[in-house]
């Protein structure tokens, strides 16, 4: 390959949401042409990507795109589960650390790099090795403006919260009169001063002025005012999403054919489609808590019991290691579809895009992750939000209170609110806030799109990048 093509490394958190967003990314930029792509994934995470995902039929198409795979530091028959998030991280940077400073003292090989956010050495040894670094922060922009005020909040004397929760939370300029104390991330009840998530956080947040520039996935018309505060840290933030509609546009634009444009890390299950297909139109409601939320026996139970009193049809994905404690859930799971039958259809891991896009989908029942909530948006489906980590808190205040394309159970989980919330959504308030979220989608849809937003903090991306030749 000839050297002076810049080369961008991309480097994203082991998870499944980010891999799939940085995967779009990295497809965008190869599309653009006249750049070297290479991602680096952990072996653990690249062996379940090509089992189960078509990402090396459809990457073959880009001769300038690689993967490089490094180990975790973890043992491979490490459980690697959600819970243990946090040392899954530290091990991995024992690993990366010394990588990353080896591969960017070649003095040609790397022009950029682009890491998760949470990888605030990524900055420093970009930064000492004279390597810009763009990061790609894969959370909801109005969630990485709350981590950016945090020091104000202890400045303030307002952390860690106690008392009320419902108390309305200031020194968040743009979220006040809006966010609740119970709306911020769940690490804010906790002790700044010695919990791990914050430390993490304040890591991330002391490096965002010190890269190159940030990237978000989101677009002006749904997150302008954050957009606009974080840009006071960051002057270089390139909205550039919803990525993935960001990437289908441009592939249909070059008539590129469009693969099934899977990322996944689990096995799809296509018979979730098939049973789709025999339901009738916005009749049923898809639940899913993404990839990392863990529930207990007792919270999956509460909202069995109350999608079968709502009596409204439901297709729902129970991951094999939803249960806390790591515990098995193949009996209860077996259990459950069987008692359904005729009502709902269970399945371990379903093509959730497709399953969105699917016409006798009405509603989504979500633990309001970050590209679940976009996907929702695009497609024009309403949500019931059951937050648990991170930005899921933030976001699904936004939902309701905000954008207004759904509802917020927060932090109850009882049968008897499911049961409403999912008759509300799917009946007596679906056509307010189906209007909201068909809006918001025809926007995102317009962002995209030649002339719109996304599209050209996308090209100003791209022109950036291809302008830090070393
Ligand atoms: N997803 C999927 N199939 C499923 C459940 C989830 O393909 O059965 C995908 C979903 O489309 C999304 C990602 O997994 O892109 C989950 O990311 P999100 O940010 O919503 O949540 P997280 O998993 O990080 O909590």
């Amino acid at each position: 390959m000839e050297t002076s093509i810049p080369h961008v490394l991309i480097f994203p958190l082991p998870l499944q949401s980010t891999i799939n967003s940085t995967l779009q990314l990295a497809e965008l930029l190869c599309l653009a042409g006249g750049l070297r792509v290479t991602f680096l994934n952990t072996n653990h995470n690249q062996q379940r990507l090509l089992r189960h995902s078509d990402v090396q039929s459809r990457f073959e198409q880009y001769p300038g795109f690689r993967f490089l795979t490094i180990s975790d530091g973890l043992p491979e028959d490490h459980p690697r589960s959600a819970e243990q998030f946090g040392d899954i991280i530290s091990s991995l940077q024992s690993v990366a650390e010394p990588f990353l400073k080896e591969m960017l003292s070649d003095d040609v090989a790397v022009t950029c790099v682009i890491p998760d956010g949470l990888f605030y050495y990524a900055v420093d040894i970009g930064n000492e090795m004279g390597v810009p670094v763009i990061i790609f922060d894969t959370i909801s922009p109005s969630c990485l403006w709350v981590y950016l005020c945090l020091p104000k909040l202890i400045e303030a004397g307002v952390l860690p919260f106690k008392g009320n929760l419902d108390a309305l939370v200031t020194n968040v300029p743009a979220l006040e009169g809006l966010l609740r104390r119970r709306d911020l991330p769940h690490f804010c009840l906790l002790d700044y001063r010695t919990d791990q998530n914050f430390q993490a956080v304040f890591k991330e947040i002391e490096r965002i002025p010190k890269a190159h520039g940030l990237i978000l996935n989101s677009f002006e018309d749904l997150d302008g005012p954050f957009l606009s505060c974080i840009r006071s840290y960051s002057p270089k933030t390139y909205a550039i999403g919803p990525v993935h509609l960001n990437l289908q546009t441009r592939l249909a634009a070059k008539a590129t054919p469009l693969l099934s444009s899977s990322n996944s890390l689990w096995e799809e299950d296509h018979t979730s489609i098939k049973w789709l297909d025999e339901q009738s139109i916005g009749s049923v409601i898809y639940v899913s808590f993404g990839s990392l939320a863990v529930v207990s026996r007792n919270e999956m139970l509460e909202f069995w019991h109350g999608l079968m009193n709502s009596k409204v049809k439901f297709l729902w994905v129970m991951r094999p290691n939803m249960l806390k404690g790591g515990e098995s859930h193949d009996q209860l799971m077996k259990e459950l579809a069987e008692d359904c039958k005729g009502t709902g259809y269970i399945v371990s891991w379903a093509p959730q895009k497709m399953v969105l896009a699917h016409p006798s989908v009405g509603g989504f029942l979500t633990h309001s992750g970050w590209n679940s909530t976009l996907e929702s948006v695009v497609e024009g489906k309403p949500m019931i939000c059951w937050p648990q980590y991170v930005d899921q808190r933030v976001t699904s205040r936004l939902v309701n209170e905000f954008w207004k394309i759904g509802l917020d159970m927060k932090d109850i989980c009882d049968r008897s609110v499911v049961e409403k919330m999912v008759k509300d959504l799917m009946g007596t308030k679906k056509d307010d806030y189906k209007k909201s979220v068909e809006t918001l989608s025809e926007v995102a849809k317009i962002s995209v799109r030649e002339g719109g937003l996304s599209c050209h903090n996308l090209d100003c991306l791209i022109n950036d990048i291809k302008g830090l030749a070393r």
